[in-house]
This record gives structure tokens, sequence and C-alpha cells, in this order.
């Protein structure tokens, strides 16, 4: 059919309604009460001719009973409205495709107790659906809420809703305004809801050598089962997945201190060069030295390593090496570190350097935060933002929302192929305080380097000098770093070059 009736959407056709009736509704209580029976009759009009359910305008919205606050909680609280006034949260946004709780605070203004329904509409592009909760409310000081469960499949980019609280025996009651966001007079409110991402992990469990104990750490299905959720909980994104490598064999020494941890941080780098996954897996080596986390850190100690990946597209950099024993407690490293490589500083607590334009003081997560796995609220006064050193560890709505940005950067990515890509071969070197510089391993790179160029000075055996470009890769949290440099405009060279300040010399490398 294509008569203009027929293509209204029922939706469509209340607005139109709503419309029409808006002139009247700053008029006072005689003239008010006429006009809810005659919107009522209208309704029941426009619900006859379209075919489709309508009884939820012929229930009008309570008058007894304020709105105070509506927030949606996906990992961390996002306000939406506060007192009638639409807040657009300064730091994320809801995300599509991922579950949450839509949190309703509201005041009671009459005396007794009433049997009230809150009712959730979300519009999507397939239509309204709709989510009930009746509660017994009483009038109270103490702020009252409803919390409306939210499933992933709710939450769409399009997603707009609207709140009302209804009697649930029928007719209204008091003499109010409406108990209602956005009044019924305008169109439903935009969640103004993003795309998010997935976040894919590559696992390497790490054979600890030095000692002879052969190590490995704890790579087994149960405890990448909990850091799996513990990331999804944490991490803005709609799917965590995380593969496990072949354990790789360290016969060097990785001391509490941070000693030959960036050694061992080269070495994932190479391998994740060496296996060229797609641009956006993020490689994590995982090392147990001893048996328990009690026996490798006493009071203070060094517990991972990461690059400081400043941009989305340095697909090389996304490396990390961090402790991985059995206890959960140790898993937030992790989460540090692969924060790290996505471009994340310090939060400030218990750390020498942070992020300047933190906005919360002392890593505090500024909104609440809230686990999707376990449906647990966390407290913004006494939980810290995981890119800290304080415990216990959550996430604050300003990393959130920067990890957001980050995962759909990488996102937006050109899907990279493959086959098509010839890898040019790269050799490192990896830059040490205190004269320890020292060649790494060649590395075939599969994309043009995206480190900060830097300027080598190239001497070949019959005194020729050359300047090569080469690019600098920074740790995070400690000094030094590596190169990389073409490997064929290094052969047989010896190399002079200033990084980060210190003056690095190497002999000739074969
Ligand atoms: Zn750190």
């Amino acid at each position: 059919m294509n008569s203009l009736t027929s293509i209204l959407s029922h939706r469509e056709r209340e607005h139109e309604i709503k419309r029409f009736m808006a002139p009247f509704a700053e008029q006072h209580n005689g003239q008010d009460k006429m006009r809810r029976a005659f919107v009522r009759l209208t309704l029941l009009l426009a619900c006859a001719r379209a075919a489709v359910s309508c009884s939820t305008p012929t229930r009008e919205s309570v008058r007894d009973i304020a709105l105070t606050r509506i927030s949606i909680q996906q990992g961390v609280e996002l306000t939406l409205m506060q007192d009638a006034h639409e807040i657009t949260p300064p730091y994320a946004a809801p995300i599509a495709g991922r579950s949450g709780v839509l949190h309703v605070e509201f005041e009671a203004l009459f005396t007794g107790t009433h049997d009230v329904t809150a009712v959730l509409e979300l519009d999507n592009a397939g239509g309204t659906s709709t989510k009930e909760l009746v509660r017994k409310v009483y009038r109270s000081n103490l702020a009252q809420s409803v919390n409306f469960e939210l499933a992933a499949s709710d939450l769409q980019e399009t997603t707009s809703f609207r709140v009302r609280f209804v009697n649930t025996e029928g007719a209204s009651s008091g003499e109010g305004a409406p108990a209602e966001y956005p009044p019924t007079t305008a169109p439903s409110a935009s969640l103004k809801v993003q795309k998010s991402g997935s976040l894919r992990i590559k696992l390497i469990p790490v054979r600890y050598d030095y000692d002879g104990s052969g190590r490995v750490a704890d790579s087994g299905p149960v405890h990448v089962e909990e850091l799996r959720t513990r990331f999804l909980d944490l991490y803005p994104v709609t799917s965590v997945a995380i593969t496990v490598g072949e354990p790789l064999p360290w016969s060097k020494n990785l001391s509490p201190n941070g000693d030959g941890h960036d050694d061992l941080l080269d070495a994932i780098v190479a391998l994740r060069a060496q296996e060229r996954p797609e641009d956006d897996v993020y490689y994590l080596g995982l090392f147990a030295t001893t048996a328990t986390y009690a026996g490798y850190c006493g009071k203070k100690c060094t517990t991972g390593l990461s690059l400081r990946v400043k941009h989305a597209s340095q697909a090389e950099s996304r490396a990390s090496v961090a402790v991985g024993y059995a206890e959960t407690r140790t898993m937030d490293t992790s989460l540090h570190e692969i924060g790290h490589a996505h471009g994340r500083e310090h939060a400030p607590c218990g750390v020498t350097s942070s992020d300047a334009a933190y906005p919360h003081e002392k890593a505090r997560l500024g909104s609440q935060g809230y686990s999707a796995s376990t449906k647990v609220f966390y407290d913004p006064a006494l939980n810290y933002d995981f890119m800290s050193y304080c415990d216990p560890a959550w996430v604050s709505d300003y990393t959130f929302g920067a990890l957001l940005t980050r995962v759909q950067e990488v996102a937006a990515l050109s899907v990279p192929q493959q086959g098509l890509r010839l890898p040019r071969q790269m050799r490192m070197l990896q830059a040490r305080p205190h004269g320890t510089s020292k060649w790494g391993p060649k590395l075939p790179l599969a994309q043009a380097p995206t480190g900060d160029p830097i300027s080598i000075d190239a001497t070949a055996p019959d005194g020729l000098k050359t300047i090569v470009v080469g690019y600098k890769y920074s740790y995070q949290d400690r000094t030094g770093g590596y190169a990389l440099i073409p490997s064929d405009d290094v052969k047989n060279k010896t190399v002079t070059l200033d990084f980060d300040g210190a003056k690095i010399t190497l002999d000739r490398e074969n």
C-alpha cells in the first residue's frame, strides 16, 4: 500500500498528535483535565486506525513523582538527564551492542504508598520495545531508583529512549508535571550510541629457563577466561577474543626490579612482526619467574612493560609483557600494559609521572563503576583507575572514553591484504641506558614503520659515512626502547645515534 496513512509509522502519528496538542500544554488545571481526556480520546482513535498495539499511550504518566536523574551503565556511569535537562557525558558515550543498565532516580511527592510501573521505551530501527518494572513507592527523603537491565541487542547506533512512570492500577495521580523524560510531547531522546569494536589479544606464555625451572606462565583455559572477562568488564568493547600461542623459551633473567623486561618485550615485538597477524591484534607476553606472585613481588616490584603507542596506526607496537600468575589480582597488570598499548598514560596515583589531562584527583573514577559479568557496582570514592598504581582498581569514565576512541580508530584502519604486502627486512637496535645497547633480531615489517624517524650516522669499513633513517620506539615505564632500521642500510656498518638524549655507538653488525 502506498497511502500516506499506511506508510506513517505509529510513532510518527503519535508525534503528529502531540505536536497538535503542544500549545495547550501550559494551560491551568481545569483545562488541563479536559486536554488530557481529549488526548486520550484522540490517541484511542489513532490507535484504532493504526492496527498496531497502542496500549501504552492510554496509560497517563503519574504527576506525583519527579524524575531527577537518568544514567546509563556499561562499565562506567554516564549521566543522560539531570532535573529534566539533557546532559552530554563529558568523557565517554553509550556503546552499541554492549549490555548494561539504565538507571532512573526519582522523588515521590505523595504521602502513603503507590504501586507504580516504571516504563522504558527503546526506539530502534526495527520498532519500539518496552521494558516495565513494578515497584511499591513511598514518600521518602532517601533517593529512590529503578534499574532497567539492557541486553547487548537493546543498544543500536540509532537507539532513542523515553522513561515514564504510570500507576499500576490505572488512572493518573497528582497535579504536577508528568513523570516522563523526555515529555511525550517531544520525540524520544537519542542515546547518542557509538559503535565500538572488539579487542583481540594473542597471549604468549613465556617459559622461564634462566633458573632452570622451565616455569610457564599460567595460560590455562580457566585463567584465560578470567582474563577475558576482566578485559570485557573494563574495556569499552563489544567482545574480547584471546588466543594462546606456543610457549616462548626465555633463558635470560627477568628481575622483579624490571631488568630484562625490555629484552623480553623486544622479543615479543619481533615475534609479532614474524607472525604478521592482522593489524588489530595485541601481543601479550606473560611471565612467572617464581611459583607464586608473593615470591616474585615483595614490597615493590615491576610487573610489566609496554611501548608508548601514540597513534592507532602503530600496529607493529601492539606488544606488552606482564606477570602471569594464577592469582586473579595480578590480572590488572595485563589490563594496565595493554592500556599503554592503547596510548594511555598513567593516572595520578602511586606513579612518578602521569597524564596531565587526567580529570579526577588521585586517579579516582569520576563516576560509579559497574561489572556486567557480576552485576556489581563500584564506588567512585573507593576505587582507582587501572592506569594508576593504586588498588582496588576499576576504570574511570575518562580512561573508558579514551580507550573507546582508540578502539574506534583501530577498527577504522583499513583491513590489510596480508598476502599483498611485501615485508621489509628491518634490524632492531635495542637502545639501553648506561652503554648496554646492542643489536637485536632481524624482523620483517609488513607495513611502513610508524616510530618517530631518527637520524643515524653509519660508517662503512672503508670509512665512507652515510646518514640512515631509522624509526624510534620508546618504552612507557622505563628509559630506552628500540630503533628499527632497514637491514641493508646498516649491514657491516658502525652506527652512532642519539636516542632520547643518550649517545649510542654500536660496532658493525653482520
Ligand atoms: Zn604503566
